[in-house]
């Protein structure tokens, strides 16, 4: 397995050395920016496997960075690091999608399960479904491309809306738990916020659903979890 590559983009020298020690500590490469426009050339320019973005930074803050790297990589993972608590339901409900996000004072063990979680391919080979394409509705999942289909138009998710799509049509109908998808998609076992299920399940109805507000597709069990309408 290579080694994975990892650009951390944090102002706060301490932070960054701290960071950058544990990670290569940890076997990654890493890279460190210290301001946004050098995060986002990194971030475009390198071949990086995931991101540690601060949200408060000089020269361009931490969302427009997020933005625009979204715009030419919607796979790579991106965690946000946030200082403040008000800042978490931002994350949450930014339509770019960060993958994840962690929330200073951080303890560097949840900070390495978290990054090794998110680069890990989510969904074990076994639970992949037999075939190649799927089709709910006017939507078409096609597992050999990772590519999602609607009504014969590629509907652009990021990696972590993909996944979960994945994993609940591997088993239509079946009602899964917020904290099993937490743990199954995210890969967290003792980590996470459910929240973070709630706001990538709305965000994959916008972009799946006709009318996000009365899902045919991604079904809410009210009380319990999400489901996949058969
Ligand atoms: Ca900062």
């Amino acid at each position: 397995m290579s080694t994975k590559k990892i650009l951390v983009v944090e102002d706060e020298k301490p932070i960054s050395d701290i960071l950058k020690f544990n990670l290569v500590k940890s076997g990654y490469e890493v890279l460190c920016a210290y301001d946004g426009e050098e995060g986002l050339n990194l971030a475009l320019s390198e071949s990086v496997d995931l991101m540690l973005l601060d949200v408060m930074l000089p020269k361009m803050e931490g969302f427009d960075v997020l933005k625009k790297v979204r715009e030419k990589k919607q796979n790579m993972p991106i965690l946000m690091l946030t200082a403040r608590e008000e800042e978490v339901d931002k994350i949450l409900g930014l339509e770019w999608g960060a993958d994840d996000y962690i929330t200073k004072p951080f303890s560097m063990r949840e900070l390495l399960a978290r990054v090794k979680a998110n680069l890990r391919r989510i969904v074990a080979e076994d639970n992949s479904p037999s075939g190649e394409v799927a089709a709910f509705g006017n939507l078409e999942i096609n597992y050999a491309r990772y590519e999602v289909m609607k009504n014969g138009d590629i509907v652009e998710l990021t990696l972590r809306e993909y996944e979960l799509l994945k994993f609940l049509s591997t088993q239509p109908g079946m009602v899964f738990s917020r904290e099993m998808l937490l743990e199954k998609v995210w890969g967290y076992e003792y980590f996470g916020d459910v929240r973070t299920v709630d706001v990538t399940i709305r965000r994959l109805r916008e972009k799946i659903e006709d009318d996000p507000a009365h899902p045919l597709i991604i079904m809410t069990k009210r009380g319990i979890g999400y489901y996949l309408n058969k």
